[in-house]
């Protein structure tokens, strides 16, 4: 039965190929992990390294980090904007007086004392007008002319 044991031996070769290939892929997923592994390690030394020369040049930075210097404040103000809108979001009001969120509920600032005003609810009853053009309203750049 030399047709049957041929078929038996390429299939057992076939099988050995494809297990190979299952191990080949295997080290190369290994491998790019790895590599991966040690990429993000020298990104995160980067990163503290940069963070130690913001912290330590901010106020003075060199002209060549003066545009990155830029770019982190720009993003701290907008995560403080973005920490407001979520503590309004979350039932915190702004002190008129120093700008720090208090409880919804509160009388006073606990930083600074102020009096919280109370705020009336007013949107519902706005709803009409809200539908209506706003042709009242002044195109700032006229103004200037
Ligand atoms: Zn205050």
């Amino acid at each position: 039965m030399a047709f049957f044991d041929n078929i038996a031996k390429n299939l057992t070769t076939m099988g050995k190929q494809a297990s190979d290939k299952a191990k080949e892929v295997a080290t190369i997923t290994k491998l790019s992990t790895d590599i991966r592994r040690e990429e993000q390690k020298i990104q995160d030394v980067y990163a503290s390294i940069g963070k130690r020369v913001y912290e330590a040049t901010k106020e003075l930075p060199s002209a060549e980090n003066v545009d990155d210097f830029n770019a982190i404040e720009d993003a701290l103000l907008k995560i403080e904007k973005l920490q407001n809108e979520l503590s309004l979001v979350r039932g915190k009001k702004e002190c008129p007086n120093c700008g720090e969120m208090v409880a919804a509920d509160s009388k006073f600032c606990n930083s600074c004392g102020e009096e919280i005003p109370e705020e009336a609810e007013t949107e519902d009853d706005n709803s009409e007008e809200s539908t209506e053009p706003a042709e009242d309203v002044v195109d700032p750049v006229e103004v200037e002319e």
